[in-house]
């Protein structure tokens, strides 16, 4: 049962969050909550019932969701919480509804370097402190000074990237613990350098990645000292289908939904490169994207 005293979101019942994923596909979610602000995701996390799962959502540019949804509450963020300013000494501030690509802009528009990276990376801020995202040489944590982060009991606090285990596209967090707001702390630079810069990652990636197909971006993380994409395309892999679910001949990392992918043929598919990947290499692929939710 999900209560909703006085709050000002709107809750929505039975959405499905094939319309809420880069991939275009996932289930329905039982309950999905559309905030007003933060004060008001606060008040609602308050008010529900300790044993209502809820699950964050961003731009769902990382997430295969199964094809039997999820149970409990999605909070979905995406310009939601959506307050962005500067702070004194260089310092930005973000709650994580904000899209990434607004985030870089904004850093660039102020004078303010080393968030150029995030401009291509299509996910909200809280994607991006969940999964540590980075591109180019730049990885999100590297620029955050602190967070706030609120947990099941609705009670919101700050911590410092010391509190956390970070690592490439991993955060270990405490369970039932999520980002509200991110402290960045850059550098003093030149607006237009920074705007070129972001310019040329942008041109750099449109050229090498399928940026307007259905995907999910790097499918698996790459393993040491190797390329994921490079041993899936020596196993021969570009172009192999499931259902709907083709590995990119533009790069080898990336699967496309070519209209019709559930979520289980894009899953067979990932548990298919890993087995080839492996037999062929042995290298155990682990995913970057994150699975959740039910299969059917
Ligand atoms: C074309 C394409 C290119 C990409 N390129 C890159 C790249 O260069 N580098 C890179 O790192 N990634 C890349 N990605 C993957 C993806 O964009 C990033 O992982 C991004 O950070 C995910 O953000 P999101 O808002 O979409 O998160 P979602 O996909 O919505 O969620 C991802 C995870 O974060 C959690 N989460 C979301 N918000 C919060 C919150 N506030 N608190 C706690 N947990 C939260 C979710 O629960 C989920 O577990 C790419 C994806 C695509 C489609």
């Amino acid at each position: 049962m999900i209560t909703q005293h006085k709050t000002t979101g709107t809750l929505l019942v039975n959405e499905k969050m094939a319309n809420y994923t880069s991939w275009r596909v996932g289930g329905i979610a039982d309950y999905m909550y559309l905030p007003s602000n933060k004060a008001d995701l606060i008040q609602f996390i308050q008010q529900q019932d300790a044993a209502v799962p809820l699950f964050w959502l961003g731009l769902g540019s990382n997430l295969l969701v199964r094809d039997g949804g999820i149970r409990g509450v999605v909070i979905n963020t995406r310009n939601r919480l959506k307050e962005m300013c500067r702070l004194e000494d260089d310092r930005v501030s973000v709650e994580v509804g904000v899209p990434c690509a607004l985030v870089a802009r904004f850093c660039a528009s102020q004078g303010l370097v080393g968030a150029e990276f995030l401009a291509g990376i299509p996910g909200t801020m809280g994607g991006a402190l969940a999964m540590n995202a980075g591109a180019f040489g730049g990885e999100t944590w590297q620029i955050v000074e602190c967070v706030e982060v609120i947990n099941r009991a609705g009670v919101a606090v700050n911590k410092l990237p010391s509190d956390f285990e970070i690592s490439y596209r991993s955060v270990k967090r405490a369970e039932n613990e999520w980002f509200l707001t991110a402290r960045l702390k850059l550098k003093q630079g030149q607006t237009t350098e920074s705007q070129q810069q972001i310019k040329a990652l942008l041109e750099k990636r449109n050229l090498t990645q399928p940026y307007n197909l259905p995907t999910c971006g790097s499918v698996f993380k790459n393993p040491p000292n190797d390329y994921a994409a490079r041993l899936i395309e020596l196993s021969g892999l570009k172009g192999y289908t499931i259902g709907g679910a083709c590995v990119s001949e533009k790069h080898a990392n990336f699967i496309v939904n070519t209209g019709q992918a559930t979520a289980a043929d894009i899953e067979t598919l990932i548990a298919y490169i890993q087995t080839q990947v492996e037999t062929r290499h042995g290298v155990c692929l682990q995913t970057e994207v994150c699975k959740v939710g039910v299969a059917c």
